[in-house]
């Protein structure tokens, strides 16, 4: 048996709380992140780091089932591992997707401790030192611990951009929408653009607008300095007959999230900017080969989040340190996060931007304390419903979805 062969997997949820609860179109994050930290060890000692999200709830349980897979399985043989665990059809049965993403990313992590190098060298090298990022901006409820403030309103929203572009540097502006009407929303995200006039915009209420609300939020952004409109309308079909109205770039990380679908899209060209996501795209690797079909394709892509700490945050820079067609700033929930648990504290935004690590591996350390820590909270408070609105119970949106919060009542739900 190889020395590089895994003995051993490791799972442990944490709990690490964000600033505030922030709002999504079919929900919420309650004031935290649930995250599946994941060790995979070798026969000769190494260990390597993944993580996965899950929405609001612990993924332990799947990765220890998996560990008798992989068992024996060398971290060097990356395209085997991909066919032993998740092979296309097999996957119909039990999608692992996700779960390869978490152990795609420790092995490489162990491949590059082992020879020394970052992971970004094994993909091809990095072509910048640092990766720009979004401010992504979120409505959300007034959080009772760390008493920052709700974010409802176009003029709460602007301070809210104006304090994360002060301390972070960001030039780019990425709203969450499909939280209120369609005209609010509208109203918030032109007041952006009205207070940074030399920076980038982006809308994304995840596919909750009707082809009719999404014409009209359309042409009323269409004289402002878009990036992309992400995802307005459900599905690739109704994003093509939606460019046939407006006139705007079509991003998406909802309906082109595998092969096949990009392939789709190349048939019938209904987005025009990929966003990549090293966790739905089952790894860094995939991202990569997308990336290339794209880049053949001329089409633009971008880093998604769906959620990160620091060892998810570290793919996503050495991903966007290797694309030579990344064209845009990449989005992060990360400075949402109050904390994270790698050793040194949070990473740190220069000029928006966030340095692309150069250690062996993916380039941080897990502090062990603090997964002690987190993993003590989310045994303290468990899981959450991603998919639910603490302040609307009972509520859950159709796709279109007419039933949006009020603009005008300030909540304060109950958290936990
Ligand atoms: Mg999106």
């Amino acid at each position: 048996m190889s020395s590089t062969t895994i003995s051993a997997i490791r799972a442990t949820p944490v709990t690490v709380p964000l600033e505030a609860a922030i709002l999504h179109s079919n929900g919420a994050h309650w004031g935290r992140f649930v995250r599946t930290i994941v060790e995979v060890e070798t026969a000769d000692g190494y260990v390597g780091l993944g993580e996965m999200g899950g929405g609001g709830e612990d993924a332990s349980r799947q990765f220890a089932a998996l560990a008798e897979y992989l068992r024996g399985h060398d971290v060097f043989r990356l395209e085997a591992m991909r066919y032993a665990i998740c092979n296309p059809t097999a996957s119909l049965y039990n999608n692992r997707t996700q779960l390869h993403a978490a152990i795609e990313f420790a092995c490489l992590d162990i491949m590059g401790k082992k020879l020394g190098v970052p992971v970004h060298a094994l993909l091809g090298g990095k072509l910048r030192e640092s990766v720009e990022f979004a401010s992504y901006l979120f409505f959300r409820y007034d959080h009772p611990d760390s008493g920052l403030g709700e974010v409802r309103t176009p003029h709460q929203l602007v301070e809210h951009a104006q304090a994360l572009k002060a301390g972070h540097g960001f030039r780019v502006h990425k709203l969450k929408g499909g939280v209120y009407p369609p005209a609010h929303e509208l109203e918030c995200y032109r007041a952006l653009a009205a207070a940074f006039p030399q920076d980038r915009f982006r809308y994304d209420p995840n596919s909750a607008l009707s082809l009719a609300d999404a014409i009209d939020f359309g042409r009323g952004i269409e004289d402002l300095r878009n990036d992309y409109f992400e995802d307005p309308v459900w599905g690739m079909p109704q994003l093509s007959r939606l460019k046939e109205f407006i006139n705007l770039p079509i991003a998406t990380n909802t309906v082109v999230v595998n092969f096949e679908q990009l392939a789709s899209n190349i048939d019938n060209r209904s987005v025009d900017v990929i966003l990549l996501d090293t966790t739905f795209w089952g790894g860094i690797r995939p991202c990569i080969k997308a990336a290339g079909v794209c880049e053949t394709m001329g089409m633009g892509v971008a880093v998604h989040s769906s959620g990160e700490l620091g060892i998810q945050l570290a793919t996503m820079l050495h991903l966007g340190a290797v694309l030579p067609n990344l064209s845009y700033a990449a989005d992060a929930h990360y400075h949402h996060l109050t904390d994270d648990i790698i050793e040194g504290g949070k990473m740190t935004y220069r000029d928006g931007a966030i340095a692309v690590p150069d250690g062996p591996g993916l380039g941080i350390t897990l502090d062990r304390e603090k997964l002690a820590r987190y993993h003590a909270l989310y045994r303290e408070l468990g899981g959450y419903p991603y998919d639910r609105d603490p302040g609307r119970p009972g509520w859950y949106p159709l796709i279109p979805n007419h039933d949006w919060a009020d603009p005008a009542a300030s909540l304060k739900p109950r958290l936990r």
